[in-house]
């Protein structure tokens, strides 16, 4: 009995494994309390695409309470914010500049978006920051992104 039971466990482990096999892809939640369920995301440099799927679980609409997620390098962070509140809502909040790595469409509860992007250009030693461009979002949701060796 007790072998059944750890070979079951084995079992079980094989698929939680299988479930992460993909490294490259992320997965970050937002919701109606304004902040994201994660303060850091990180990537292994083997990956020349990165795929991050965007969730809301929350129920307000996204004019109200709208996020995106946005990647740049740290330095970058208060201009993409400040551009972003001119580009509007009709723009994602989400400046037209190279500045901006990768960026989702802003959603609303209950919605779902993904962005792919390549790591072509991003540095395992940079300094990145992910974060919510809708105006008065960033201060709270934001955080590290990384890529490790
Ligand atoms: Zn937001």
């Amino acid at each position: 009995m007790r072998f059944l039971k750890t070979l079951m466990f084995g079992s079980l482990l094989l698929v939680a494994n299988s479930a992460l096999a993909n490294e490259c892809e992320l997965t970050i939640d937002s919701n109606d309390n304004m902040r994201f369920d994660k303060k850091e995301l990180s990537v292994p440099a083997s990956c020349s695409e990165v795929t991050l799927k965007l969730t809301h679980s929350g129920k307000m609409a996204k004019n109200v309470m709208g996020h995106n997620w946005v990647l740049s390098s740290a330095s970058d962070m208060q201009s993409v914010v400040q551009q972003g509140m001119a580009a509007g809502l009709d723009n994602n909040y989400t400046p037209d500049s190279d500045a901006v790595i990768a960026a989702t469409d802003v959603i609303g509860g209950g919605e779902e978006t993904s962005i792919t992007f390549s790591t072509d250009g991003m540095d395992a030693n940079g300094n990145y920051k992910f974060y919510c461009t809708f105006p008065g979002h960033s201060a709270i949701m934001q955080g590290v992104f990384k890529i490790t060796n």
